[in-house]
C-alpha cells in the first residue's frame, strides 16, 4: 500500500494541477498555477528606487528616500503591484493550499537571488500578522511564502519566532501615507537578542513601506547588523 502512495505520489508530482489561473490554457507540467506565457508577462519590475523599490523610469533614488532614507538598507520588489498581481496575492491570501503561492515564492527566489553579489542574508523574517488576524485567517500568508522560499534558497535560514505583532492595525487600504505610519509604529516586538545577524523581511506587498520600516526599528534595536526588505510586488504613486 505504502509502495503504491510513493508510486501515486511520484506519478502526479509533474501532472498539472489544472488550467492556468490567468488565462484557463494548459499548464506545464513544471508550473503549477499560472502558464508559462502569462507567467513571463507578469509586470516584473526592472526599474525601481535602489533603497524602497519605488518603480521609476530612470533616476536610483526616489525624491522621498534621496530627502530621507528609509531605516532599512534596501526594499527588494520582485513584482510591480499591478493586475494581475491583486488577482493573485488575493489568492495567496485566502487559500493556505494555493497553487500560485509556491509558484510565485519559486519565481521571486531567483530575483531576490539575483539582487545580492556576495551570500544572502542570514535570517529571512514574515512579518507576522496579529494573533487575532492569524486566528481569523487561519495562516500568515507570508510565512508560507517563507517556506517555499528557503526551499529554493537553503542558504537563508527562515524564523517566524523573531518578532511579534503588538498593534492590531486596520488594513491600509485607502489611509493617508501619515496615517499609516501612525497606524504601524511600534506594532512589532522582538525579543530574541539578533546578535548581529543580517536579516531580510519578507512581505507580500509594500505599498508605503511604513510596515516595513516600523519592523526594522524593532530588529535593529533587537540587535540586527541590517535589515533588507523582500517583497513579491510594491505599489508605485500612483497605486497607493
Ligand atoms: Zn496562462
Ligand atoms: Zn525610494
Amino acid at each position: 500500500m505504502r509502495a503504491q502512495a510513493a508510486w501515486l505520489k511520484r506519478l502526479f508530482k509533474n501532472i498539472p494541477s489544472g488550467p492556468c489561473s490567468l488565462c484557463r490554457g494548459s499548464l506545464e507540467a513544471s508550473h503549477a498555477a499560472i502558464c508559462a506565457a502569462c507567467s513571463d508577462a507578469l509586470p516584473w519590475m526592472h526599474n525601481s528606487c535602489q533603497r524602497c523599490a519605488l518603480p521609476l523610469e530612470n533616476a536610483q533614488l526616489c525624491i522621498a528616500c534621496a530627502a530621507a532614507p528609509p531605516p532599512y538598507e534596501r526594499c527588494i520588489a520582485a513584482l510591480h503591484c499591478l493586475p494581475p498581481m491583486n488577482y493573485l496575492i488575493g489568492d495567496v491570501k485566502r487559500d493556505a493550499y494555493a497553487p500560485v503561492t509556491r509558484q510565485l515564492a519559486l519565481q521571486c527566489a531567483s530575483v531576490f537571488h539575483r539582487a545580492y553579489r556576495r551570500r544572502l542574508p542570514d535570517l529571512l523574517v514574515p512579518v507576522p500578522l496579529h494573533w487575532s488576524k492569524q486566528l481569523r485567517r487561519g495562516f500568515n500568508q507570508c510565512e508560507l511564502l517563507g517556506r517555499h522560499l528557503t526551499q529554493a534558497l537553503p542558504e537563508i535560514q527562515l524564523r517566524c519566532d523573531i518578532c511579534r505583532r503588538t498593534g492590531s492595525a486596520p488594513p491600509q487600504r485607502r489611509q493617508s501615507k501619515i496615517n499609516r505610519k501612525r497606524a504601524v509604529a511600534d506594532a512589532f516586538n522582538c525579543r530574541i537578542p539578533l546578535d548581529q545577524a543580517r536579516i531580510a523581511i519578507l512581505d507580500d506587498v509594500v505599498t508605503t513601506g511604513a510596515t516595513a520600516a516600523s519592523m526594522t526599528h524593532s530588529l535593529l534595536a533587537a540587535g540586527a547588523r541590517q535589515v533588507d526588505v523582500w517583497c513579491i510586488a510594491r505599489t508605485g504613486w500612483n497605486n497607493y
